[in-house]
């Protein structure tokens, strides 16, 4: 178990599970910077994350901006939504208060374009639902992500595998965070669509000819 001063921002795991330096540059070295589809993104969580709307609809209580944290992953964030939904049998359920029976809680993510190749917006997802786990003391077996292009809501299976990519990427990301190391620069085709490409800089480290090898080139 981690203790609060240990804890890390759990949005860092869809930055390590897309690029381990995009994930070092903005959780140690504190960089940023943005591009057309951070500044989308951050329009959408504008607008699902008020955490003054608490609605009910129908046998669901919506609640928007929850914190959340897990201990055990070493983890803290704010699930955009999380969908309380009401259930007739009480065993792994919890208690609203002022409200009667008995509901199951699941995280509901907003992402502004559309599913990815990748598993980065999954592992976020599971994070969540691990953090509302140790919260509740309960087991949550799915969860939800919305895609705005697309409009679509994707049902997420909170299987193992995707529980034991959750532990090792957390794990990374404090041991990376203790050592406080930034790893080298790998370029990849994802590298044109990352906001942070101009301060990583993915180019330099790209294989250098030697001096030898470039003579010998511009002869042959
Ligand atoms: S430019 Fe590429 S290597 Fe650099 S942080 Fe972004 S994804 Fe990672």
């Amino acid at each position: 178990m981690y203790n609060e001063d240990e804890l890390l921002a759990l949005s860092g795991i869809q930055h390590i599970a897309f690029c381990e330096r995009q994930w070092a540059l903005i959780h140690i070295e504190r960089q940023w910077a943005d591009n057309l589809r951070t500044v989308e993104g951050q329009h959408l969580h504008n607008k699902v994350n008020n955490p003054f709307i608490f609605e009910t609809r129908g046998n669901e209580v919506i609640a928007r901006s929850v914190s959340i944290v897990s201990y055990r992953l070493g983890l803290y964030g704010i699930a955009d939504i999380v969908e309380f939904e009401k259930t007739e049998n009480k065993e792994n359920a919890i208690k609203i208060p002022h409200k009667n029976g008995y509901y199951i809680p699941y995280p509901v993510e907003y992402k502004r374009g559309k599913e990815k190749i990748d598993d980065r917006d999954e592992v976020q997802l599971c994070a969540q639902a691990i953090c509302l786990e140790e919260m509740f003391n309960i087991k949550i077996n799915k969860a939800y992500i919305y895609y705005g292009e697309t409009r679509h809501r994707t049902e997420v299976v909170l299987n193992d595998n995707l529980r034991d990519r959750v532990e090792e990427l957390s794990q990374k990301m404090h041991d990376l965070f203790k050592k406080g190391i930034t790893p080298k620069a790998e370029k990849k085709k994802g590298c044109k669509l990352c906001s942070l490409i101009d301060i990583c800089m993915p180019n330099l480290n790209e294989k250098k000819l030697k001096v030898s090898e470039y003579i010998q080139r511009a002869i042959d």
